[in-house]
């Protein structure tokens, strides 16, 4: 009995490995991504590629997974709100234990532990948390983002010698002067 439908295409059969340790297979698939692959702020577009390379291995106690994505990112500025993209490269390696597997313990099955559903594993959990881990809590449209103006909400960067004093230092309002007889 499994719950993983074999066909989705981050449920992966391990059939092949036979349980038998040191066996292996390599994997290179593209998938789409899930929806909520990554974080409010910078995420992987649902249903963009994600390329998959992994490795997986038969050990005593299950399947090691081994591997590493990347996906294309899309977001926004956390100071100015401009939109921005991005790439990630996320690695990971976790074992995935046999689910018949006896612990020795009645139970109280460690949660922390990934199974597999007979031959089946599921590596959307993984690459989830592969793929989080690997952002950053406040991405940027450039490292030195000057954000958005307090009092009126411009972009900044955009530019970057406005003012709201009415008081315009001299020594530039020449400068405005030709600016405006450009326009
Ligand atoms: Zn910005
Ligand atoms: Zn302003």
């Amino acid at each position: 009995m499994s719950g993983l439908d074999p066909r989705a295409p981050l449920v992966l059969d391990t059939h092949e490995l036979g349980r038998r340790p040191g066996s292996q297979r390599q994997v290179s698939r593209t998938v789409p991504a899930p929806a909520d692959l990554g974080i409010d702020v910078l995420h992987v577009p649902e249903g963009s590629p994600v390329d998959l390379d992994l490795r997986l291995e038969a050990v005593m106690e299950g399947v090691l997974v081994t591997g590493s994505a990347h996906a294309d990112l899309e977001g926004e500025c956390a100071r100015c709100l401009e939109p921005i993209t991005d790439e990630v490269d996320a690695d990971f390696q976790e074992l995935f234990e046999y689910d018949d597997r006896d612990h020795g313990r009645e139970g109280d099955l460690d949660d922390d532990v990934r199974r597999l559903e007979g031959d089946l594993l599921d590596l959307e959990p993984l690459l989830r948390d592969a793929v989080v881990i690997e952002l950053p809590f406040q991405p940027l449209c450039t490292d030195d983002c000057p954000g958005l103006c307090p009092e009126c909400g411009a972009r900044l960067a955009d530019d970057p010698d406005h003012a709201h004093d009415a008081a315009v230092d001299p020594r530039w309002a020449g400068l405005a002067a030709l600016q405006q007889d450009e326009d």
